[in-house]
């Protein structure tokens, strides 16, 4: 096997049923890994894993709430009694909030932005980890954002948890390094993806032009310009990076 082969690998892919995860998850299993699609979203999770069956990969979908650990251990069970070891997790589940300034910000809003991005990570990091421990290593492929390394004006409580993926992502590597389990965080900026199709119907004419033109190349990232990028970092040509973060923000942060 090279390098660059996931061929026999299982990936886990959580929110894998849109955007960002499905891509990956597709382009994955072109390249050979078994899928585990975990989703709140059955009815497109179901969808997916048919597709890419149909098309000759391999790939199974289990529902998941990634804010409730019992949801979360059910979910590596079944991963694990199915199919095996798990090389790969992509923590990818995530949800945004409506933009707006800090103080009409309710906590409700602030408290679903942790449990889903924050403590849902949190859950996966630490079945996958604990998994990995006994099976001699692994790879956790966080998925954060720019707004996890920088200011996100309307979006402070999504930033907040964003900011703590990157924290999570990078004790962890440390931490474990040395039992061969590798942990990076990928930091997208605005991608073609459901969750930014929303964002943008919210937003008037204005808004949206500033949003699509936020990066000095003027444009959206597609989420197989994403996909592609976590794809190779389940490769072993990234066995020497942890505890990293992969921007791909079109120049934003340059
Ligand atoms: P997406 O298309 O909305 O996909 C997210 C998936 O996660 C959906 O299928 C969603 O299900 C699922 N999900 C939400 N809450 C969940 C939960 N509690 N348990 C399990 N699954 C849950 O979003 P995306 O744009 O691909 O985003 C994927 C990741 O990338 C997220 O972590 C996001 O924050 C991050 N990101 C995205 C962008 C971007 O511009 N798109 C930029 C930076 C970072 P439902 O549809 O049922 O809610």
């Amino acid at each position: 096997m090279s390098d660059n082969s996931v061929a026999g690998k299982h990936i886990l892919v959580t929110g894998g049923a849109s955007g960002i995860g499905a891509e990956s998850a597709l382009l994955l299993s072109k390249r050979g890994a078994s899928i585990t699609l975990a989703d709140l979203n059955e009815v497109d999770g179901i969808a997916l894993a048919q597709r890419i069956n149909d098309e000759g990969g391999q790939a199974r979908f289990v529902k998941v709430d990634v804010s409730d650990s019992a949801s979360v251990a059910a979910l590596f069970d079944s991963a694990i009694n199915e199919l095996g070891n798990i090389d790969v997790l992509i923590n990818n589940a995530g949800i945004d909030h409506d933009p707006k300034f800090m103080l009409e910000i309710d906590d409700a809003t602030f408290h679903k932005n942790i449990a889903v991005n924050v403590n849902g990570v949190w859950y996966c990091m630490k079945q996958a980890l604990a998994h990995m421990m006994q099976n001699g290593g692994g790879h956790v492929i966080n998925i954060s954002s720019v707004a996890g390394i920088r200011a996100a004006p309307t979006l402070s409580a999504y930033s907040a948890a964003k900011h703590a993926v990157v924290g999570l992502t990078k004790s962890a590597a440390v931490e474990y390094a040395r039992h061969n389990i590798r942990f990076n965080a990928v930091c997208p900026s605005f991608i073609r993806t459901p969750m930014v199709e929303n964002v943008l119907s919210k937003l008037d004419k204005r808004g949206q032009k500033a949003l699509l033109k936020a990066n000095p190349m003027k444009r959206l990232g597609e989420p197989q310009e994403v996909a592609g990028a976590i794809a190779w970092l389940c490769t072993a040509e990234s066995s020497f990076m942890t505890g990293h973060t992969v921007v791909l923000d079109g120049g934003m942060t340059a």
